[in-house]
C-alpha cells in the first residue's frame, strides 16, 4: 500500500500522456462504440508504455480528457461552455462560464479509474483538476464572489473524491497550476480551504500539484494545507527551487519533478540521478516520489516514453545506494 512501508524514491507520473496519434480519427467517426473501445484501447497503450518504462504508480494518462478545464466543465451542472479563448500566447482552450448553481450530475473520474484497476496492477494515482483552478479558469456569472464559486466546487470535488475512495483509490492528486499565479495571502487562504472542503472524510493519501508561477510567494503557508505531499516541478527551473524547501524546513512528502517536459531533449540517466541527489541532501528517499514536472501530453509520444524510461532508471541506480 502507498504510504506504508519503507520503499524508496517510487516513480510516478503527473497526469497526461500523449494520446496516440490514431486516437482523433476514431473520435471523429460518430460511432459511438467505437469511440468507447478507443478510448478504452488507448488506456491500454499508455499503461503499456508506463509499464514498460518502469513507472511504479500509474495514470492512464487522461486520454479521455480533451482538457483539464472544461472536461470538468462538461460533467458538472451549472456550467455551460463557451468558444474558444486564447491563452498563452497562441494556446486556445474552450472556456466555461458557471451561469447557474453547480450541481453533482455525473461521474468525473470514477468510470477512469473503475476502468484503469481492470487495466493494471500497479499502483493508481488519480489527478483531478482542483476547484481553485477550475473557478479560475471559468467565468464566474451566477455567484457573488469567486470565493464563493470556488467553495460549491470545492463540494461537488469533495463527493466525486469520496465516490472514489469508496471505489478503492489510494492515491488522490489535486492539480491546482492557478494557485501560483495568483498568491495574495487572501487568495492563499481561499485556495487552502478549498483544498480542506475538497477533502473532508478524503482518509487516503493525498498530493497537491502546482506549476508555472512564482513557488516562493506560496510558502511557507502551501506546507500546511493538510495534504500528505506537494508535487512540483524542479526540471524546468534548474533545480533551484530545492533552497526554498531547504529554507522552510519542508517536511512533507515530495513529488520530486525531475524531467522538463517543455523540451524535447530526452535528459540522461546521470544528469536525473544528479537531480535525485540534490533533494537527498536534506530528503530521505521514503519521503520523495520521483516523477516529470507535469504532464507529458505536449511532447510526442516517443519522446515521452524515452523520458519516463530514463527517470526510471536514474531512480533505481539511485535507490540501489542509499
Ligand atoms: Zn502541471
Amino acid at each position: 500500500m502507498i504510504g506504508v512501508g519503507v520503499r524508496k524514491l517510487r516513480t510516478t507520473v503527473v497526469g497526461s500522456y500523449p494520446k496516440p496519434s490514431w486516437l482523433k480519427y476514431v473520435l471523429s467517426c460518430g460511432d459511438e462504440k467505437a469511440i468507447e473501445d478507443a478510448y478504452g484501447d488507448a488506456v491500454r497503450a499508455v499503461v503499456k508504455d508506463q509499464e514498460v518504462a518502469g513507472v511504479e504508480i500509474l495514470w492512464d494518462g487522461e486520454v479521455r480528457r480533451e482538457e483539464m478545464t472544461s472536461y470538468f466543465a462538461e460533467r458538472i451542472e451549472g456550467f455551460v461552455i463557451y468558444g474558444e479563448v486564447r491563452v498563452w500566447g497562441n494556446t486556445y482552450y474552450p472556456k466555461p462560464a458557471i451561469v447557474d448553481e453547480l450541481r453533482y450530475s455525473k461521474p468525473l473520474v470514477v468510470h477512469e479509474f473503475e476502468f484503469l484497476k481492470q487495466v493494471t496492477d500497479r499502483e493508481i494515482k488519480v489527478p483531478i483538476t482542483g476547484a481553485y483552478t477550475l473557478v479560475d479558469w471559468s467565468f464566474n456569472e451566477y455567484y457573488d464572489s469567486r470565493e464563493e464559486a470556488v467553495y460549491a466546487l470545492a463540494e461537488i470535488i469533495n463527493e466525486e473524491l469520496r465516490r472514489l475512495v469508496k471505489a478503492g483509490a489510494k492515491f488522490i492528486q489535486l492539480d491546482e497550476p492557478a494557485l501560483s499565479t495568483h498568491s495574495s495571502r487572501e487568495e492563499l487562504e481561499v485556495a487552502r480551504n478549498a483544498v480542506e472542503i475538497m477533502l473532508k472524510g478524503v482518509n487516503v493519501y493525498t498530493a497537491l500539484h502546482v506549476c508555472y508561477g512564482e513557488y516562493e510567494r506560496l510558502f511557507p503557508e502551501i506546507m500546511e494545507f493538510g495534504v500528505d505531499q506537494l508535487d512540483l516541478e524542479f526540471a524546468n527551473r534548474g533545480f533551484s527551487e530545492l533552497d526554498l524547501l531547504k529554507e522552510y524546513g519542508y517536511d512533507l512528502d515530495l513529488g520530486f519533478g525531475c524531467i522538463d517536459v517543455h523540451s524535447r531533449r530526452v535528459e540522461s540517466v546521470e544528469e536525473v540521478e544528479n537531480a535525485i541527489d540534490k533533494v537527498l541532501t536534506f530528503m530521505k528517499p521514503e519521503k520523495v516520489y520521483v516523477d516529470p514536472d507535469c504532464g507529458l501530453k505536449l511532447l510526442p509520444r516517443e519522446v515521452a516514453f524515452e523520458k519516463l524510461k530514463v527517470m526510471c532508471e536514474a531512480a533505481r541506480r539511485v535507490r540501489e545506494r542509499v
